[in-house]
């Protein structure tokens, strides 16, 4: 069998996936003998879409890739809401890396590529997260990149603040159980709805809610009554109505609410699922829905342009022109989350809001052992709690 494109793990350590200029750079300065002492720093130059903020995703893997590398990593933690700059315009440093250049220097690919996306997917996911309120989001957009990235999209998702994941890898990852409904080809495939909510209940454990999919071949109203009158714990229904039979899928979705209502389904859940984004999912609050299957908008988040840059030589300031040199420590106001950068880690920084600002940047790794492990679940929890803090949630 041939393999796939996929890049084995033992192939992204091993730099075979790097951009082939950092292994001639390399060769350089090992045979003329410029190696030297560096500071790395990572930082953002702006964010895209005009999104006022974003979520730091993926330093765990960062550091999973660079154990055991002879390399010191610090770093705000993961799930750090962060602005791209200073008030003073300052790009803010969301991680440093210290040891000897041709240590670390042929990892940048793989250590951006770890960041970059996984970053634009937590903050797609913060959005709709925002957006859904206290509503349940489930993350369905995996089918829309390549699978070798499933659990990095999963996680992304999640710690962004998705309720549940859809891959079993992902799912794994995070340490919850993988959720999902019934896909149209259940139905296709029985020949009717009732075929198909008759088997599932029959046939899947019952520890797995009840939802069903009820746009295949009738009328969501009429299908939605069926299935409750067919499934006795039916937790949910789906609504999933392709864009051509829409006309307004709130209104769709408050008619089955008014129907499971009036018939005494008052515990079935609605779950809307089909190409929502942010913006959709904000029209469809206050119609009676209980839940959002998003997809394409969260997993085709717009990769953050996370640059690393060196900074420091052998205890000199370095710097090419446009970034700013110098190791730079970064610090945050505990009142309104606003960011600043100082080239102390003894700076008395005071925000324009009137509080002392504090030293945010954590050890990470230091020779090469990691100082720093947090689970998904907690990661989220940070997440949430600085959108609270921000007034988003
Ligand atoms: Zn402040």
């Amino acid at each position: 069998m041939d393999r796939l494109f996929a890049a084995s793990e033992k192939e992204i350590r091993d730099a075979y996936t790097t951009d082939v200029y950092f292994e001639r750079t390399r060769k350089i300065l090992n045979s003329s003998g410029s190696d030297g002492d560096v500071w790395a720093e990572f930082t953002l130059g702006s964010i895209p879409n005009k999104w006022p903020w974003a979520v730091l995703c993926g330093t765990e893997e960062l550091l999973r890739l660079m154990e055991g590398m002879n390399v010191d990593i610090f770093g705000v933690p993961e799930g750090t809401i962060f602005r791209s700059r200073s008030p003073k315009g300052i790009r803010v440093p969301l991680m440093n890396i210290h040891g000897r250049y041709t240590e670390f220097g042929e990892m940048e690919t793989a250590m951006l590529g770890v960041l970059c996306h996984p970053s634009g997917v937590a903050t797609a996911a913060a959005r709709v997260r925002c957006a859904a309120k206290d509503k349940k989001v489930m993350a369905f957009g995996n089918r829309r990149m390549h699978p070798a990235i499933s659990g990095v999209l999963d996680r992304s998702a999640y710690i962004g603040g998705c309720d549940d994941v859809a891959s079993k890898m992902g799912a794994d990852i995070i340490g919850r159980e993988a959720a999902g409904t019934v896909p149209h080809a259940l139905m296709l495939m029985m020949g009717s709805d009732e075929a198909a909510f008759r088997a599932f209940d029959e046939i899947i454990e019952k520890s797995v809610p009840r939802i069903m999919l009820i746009d295949t071949f009738s009328d969501e109203r009429e299908a939605s009554i069926n299935a409750c009158k067919m499934i006795k714990d039916l937790k949910g229904v789906r609504l999933d109505t392709p864009s051509s039979r829409r006309g307004s899928l709130k209104e769709i979705i408050q008619e089955v609410r008014w129907e499971l209502d009036s018939k005494g389904y008052r515990s079935v859940d609605i779950i809307a699922s089909g190409g929502l984004d942010e913006n959709s999912i904000r029209e469809l609050m206050g119609s009676g829905v209980s839940g959002f299957g998003v997809g394409t908008s969260i997993s085709n988040a717009p990769t953050l342009d996370i640059s690393m840059d060196l900074v420091c030589k052998d205890g000199s300031s370095i710097s090419k022109k446009g970034k700013f040199g110098g190791r730079k420590y970064t610090y945050r106001c505990p009142t309104c989350l606003s960011m600043d950068v100082s080239l102390s880690d003894k700076a008395d920084m005071m925000c324009s809001c009137g509080t002392v600002m504090e030293l945010i940047e954590v050890p990470l790794m230091r020779a090469g052992k990691r100082m720093h492990r947090r689970a998904p679940a907690e990661i989220r929890e940070y997440v949430m709690a600085q959108l609270k803090q921000l007034g988003e949630l």
